[in-house]
């Protein structure tokens, strides 16, 4: 696996949506089917395809400008991807945000990020999420071959609240009839602030991947999924939408929008 030293003026990236983000990595090797960050790799003078390589951002400044009121680590990198073990990048960047007196959000798909729980307790508004699209193990590895065990993913996330750090899931990418947004819940509601939601975003190469995929493991879900995402037909994903907005309202369950 190719891995470079990529020079970083900052740490942070001004972010429209964020404020702030941090992406200690370039590249992934999550092996997500679905990645919507999958573009990225078109950005980068040197060619190999996304998944197979990782940039290791040298960040020259831990600066943290006057107006980030909001940190979001990461959007087109998992933070805790297995590089992370010997690397430290995100745990730099964490201590380098130890006195950051606003909201710091994590996301990923990685246990590795307990190795830091004693640095994220020492963060003043530090929230960890775990993305989680399904709890069928055979399903994730087709989709998502790299990543943590779902269970172990939970059990993550159930360490970080019992240690009193704000815990949420992302349950992301919803696969029409293959996502149980309903177990996700139940297996998790004890030890979890709050959920957010969102459906695949199958734009360019992630099309094409996730759809051979569905077509060889799901190859019944296919017309649906062919009507939804290249017929552009989003009636069944309106249907899921108020179908999860409805249970969280029965189940009492926090549900925020999405990103
Ligand atoms: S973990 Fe995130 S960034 Fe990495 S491959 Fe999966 S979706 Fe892409």
């Amino acid at each position: 696996m190719p891995i470079y030293i990529k020079n970083a003026k900052n740490f942070l990236t001004k972010s429209e949506r964020f404020n702030y983000t941090c992406n200690p990595y370039g590249g992934c090797v999550h092996g997500c089917r679905y990645c919507y960050a999958h573009y990225m790799s078109s950005y980068r003078k040197e060619k190999e395809p996304w998944g197979s390589y990782i940039d290791i951002r040298d960040f020259q400044s831990y600066t943290i400008p006057k107006d980030a009121s909001c940190i979001f680590i990461s959007t087109v990198t998992d933070p805790y991807q297995p590089i992370e073990a010997t690397q430290l990048k995100t745990q730099k960047a964490l201590m380098a945000l130890k006195d950051f007196p606003h909201k710091i959000s994590i996301l990923t798909k990685s246990t590795l990020v307990l190795r830091d729980i004693d640095i994220l307790k020492e963060l003043s508004h530090v929230e960890v999420g775990m993305s989680i699209a399904t709890v069928d193990e055979k399903f994730r590895q087709v989709m998502e071959k790299n990543t943590s065990p779902i269970q172990a993913r939970l059990d993550t996330l159930k360490k970080l609240h019992d240690a009193g750090i704000t815990t949420y899931i992302f349950i992301c990418p919803i696969f029409p009839k293959l996502t149980n947004y309903k177990k996700i819940i139940q297996l998790s509601k004890d030890f979890t602030d709050y959920y957010m939601f969102d459906f695949l975003n199958l734009r360019g190469q992630n099309k094409t991947w996730v759809l051979q995929e569905i077509k060889q493991h799901a190859p019944e879900l296919y017309p649906l999924y062919e009507q939804i995402y290249v017929k552009n037909d989003d009636t069944y994903l309106q249907y899921i939408r108020q179908s999860i907005l409805d249970y969280a309202q029965k189940e009492k369950i926090h549900l925020k929008s999405t990103f």
